[in-house]
């Protein structure tokens, strides 16, 4: 368990591409380990493995109103609805908030911690934080 460094804007891996994750081994957990530690020491509501250097599809989401973070390997928005305006920041991004266009709700599907198939429909701040993770990505 460490916290990470988080790359900042305009980190050349931060636009690279992550790669799917094919077998949930010992440093995917790891990661993921790594990662929560590294979101919760930050304060945020999501991060992406891009955000702390490692190219594979895994995101953690921390929802102020949930005790338990939220991991999610090879997530996927399988479909979105409407549109919203909210304000978001971003981790990589300090000290900036900006208004962006953002779904209503979004059904997204993804792999937990043992491999088991999820799938969730979200709104609010839970269905904006899988759009910015899986943007990353
Ligand atoms: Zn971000």
């Amino acid at each position: 368990m460490a916290v990470l460094p988080i790359h900042k804007f305009p980190d050349a891996v931060l636009r690279r591409k992550a790669k799917k994750v094919r077998k949930i081994d010992k440093s995917i957990q790891t990661l993921a380990d790594d990662m929560l530690d590294t979101l919760k020491d930050s304060g945020g509501v999501g991060l992406a493995a891009n955000q702390v250097g490692a190219l594979r599809r895994v995101i953690v989401i921390q929802l102020p109103e949930e005790d338990e973070p939220r991991v999610y390997i090879n997530p996927e928005i399988i479909r979105r609805e409407g549109e919203r305006e909210v304000e978001e920041g971003c981790l990589s991004v300090p000290g900036y908030k900006a208004i962006i266009t953002r779904s209503i709700w979004v059904k997204a599907k993804g792999l937990d911690r043992t491999s088991k198939l999820v799938r969730l429909r979200a709104d609010g701040l839970l269905a904006q934080a899988l759009e910015h993770e899986i943007d990353h990505l």
